[in-house]
């Protein structure tokens, strides 16, 4: 089946908001085997969002709308999906209480513009939004179907999940399937590990592809059919291959910084940072993990550089602070990064030092700290040094 997906908002046309609805929408009707072929962006003119929608209503047999469903005047999809659709807004009093007791519950009251909300396209089946105030629909025709869906992300992917892909499944008897695994590695380069596994990345089922973000590599194997046992198990199948090829870089699935918290826990051990760059990357990368992990974090010291120094200096400066932190929130590792001078390039040698009992470990990853990049590769850098370290 194809789809075609429209995101409606003057913020996305403007690119101060970046349409992340319509990946996100995409990404997820693949795994029920649903193919966008086509995404607009529109921005919040009637005329405009009405001839966008009568196009793909023309053309596609799924189209998918977000954004533009709130209660304000600059809030035209309704409109514009009546228009389009020719079916005149019809006022449903379920949705309206709904708003309302909606309100109540929050203690706020109802301004005459949300009403506007309790509008559906004539034939159109409301579906109430439990996760905002702003209700959905469907027109199903049967040979084709429209959804709006609102442009808050979270309310969003919530209606998707609940009430599309039940309809898609039940209502389309969607059978294919798509399922994806992603193995993550650390400790390699895109070109090492993508010629260790070359062979099946050339093969057209399981589809085997990487990407790489700050220095973090992720394997993503995809398979389609209709039978879901026997496409997991193709996965699967391959999942092993790659593993058993890449064993030496696999991290765990949910990345570098719960993996190496996950070994550090698991040892009963503990780490401590020293941070000699304002934007903390260590910690930055450490703190986001699961909240029962981040007991093996002991404690942070930031503590930016007030004057440039060279290499050797920052280097010193790294062992000094690594044993310095280790010793004040009594962990077993002190791991730091340093950043010497800045170089004519713009590229500036940033060292990072492991310590530990018996242990120092150094390491030096040169970045270009203005790029957006340059924190995560530290980070990378920091815990793979650590990574490493636990496995030696
Ligand atoms: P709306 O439903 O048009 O009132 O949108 C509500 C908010 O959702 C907007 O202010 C945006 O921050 C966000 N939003 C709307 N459309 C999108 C989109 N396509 N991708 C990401 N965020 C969006
Ligand atoms: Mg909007």
């Amino acid at each position: 089946m194809q789809a075609e997906l429209i995101a409606i908002g003057t913020e996305l046309t403007l690119g101060t908001t970046v349409d992340t609805n319509s990946a996100w929408l995409a990404r997820t009707l693949a795994t029920v085997g649903v193919e966008v072929q086509r995404v607009t962006l529109v921005a919040d003119d009637i005329g405009a969002i009405t001839e966008v929608i009568a196009a793909a209503w023309q053309r596609s047999p799924l189209v998918l709308c977000t954004g533009g469903l709130g209660p304000t005047a600059d809030d035209l999809t309704r409109e514009a999906v009546a228009q389009a659709t020719q079916r005149p807004l019809e006022f449903h009093q379920d949705l309206f209480d709904g708003i309302a007791a909606r309100f109540r519950s929050f203690g706020r009251t109802m301004s005459e513009s949300n009403r506007q909300q309790a509008f559906v396209p004539m034939g159109a089946r409301p579906v109430p939004n439990a996760r905002g105030t702003a209700p959905s629909f469907i027109i199903d025709e049967g040979s084709r179907a429209l959804m709006v869906f609102p442009g808050v992300p979270s309310e969003m992917k919530f209606l998707v999940e609940t009430e599309l892909l039940p309809f898609l499944r039940n209502e389309r008897e969607l059978k294919s399937v798509l399922l994806v695994r992603s193995i993550w590695l650390s400790g390699t380069s895109e070109a090492e590990a993508g010629e260790i596994i070359a062979d099946l990345m050339q093969a057209s089922y399981p589809t085997v592809g990487i990407s790489a973000k700050a220095a973090q590599y992720e394997v993503r194997i995809s398979a389609q059919g209709e039978d879901p046992a026997q496409v997991e198990a193709d996965i699967e199948a391959c999942a092993a291959e790659v593993e058993r090829r890449l064993e030496r870089f696999l991290m765990d699935r949910d990345g570098l910084a719960a993996h190496v918290l996950r070994r550090l826990t698991n040892r009963s051990a503990s780490v401590a940072i020293y941070e000699g760059l304002r934007g903390a990357p260590i910690y930055n990368a450490l703190r986001s993990a699961k909240p029962d992990l981040v007991q093996a974090l002991r404690g942070v010291t930031i503590h930016p550089l007030d004057q440039a120094v060279d290499r050797d200096a920052a280097e010193s400066l790294a062992i000094a602070g690594a044993n310095t932190v280790r010793n004040n929130w009594q962990a077993s590792y002190g791991i730091a990064a340093v950043p010497a001078q800045v170089g004519a390039d713009g590229f500036t040698d940033v060292c990072i030092v492991l310590v530990g009992k018996d242990l120092q470990r150094s390491f030096t990853r040169r970045v270009e700290l203005k790029s957006d990049d340059a924190l995560g590769f530290i980070a990378t850098a920091a815990l793979d040094l650590i990574r490493r370290s636990l496995e030696a």
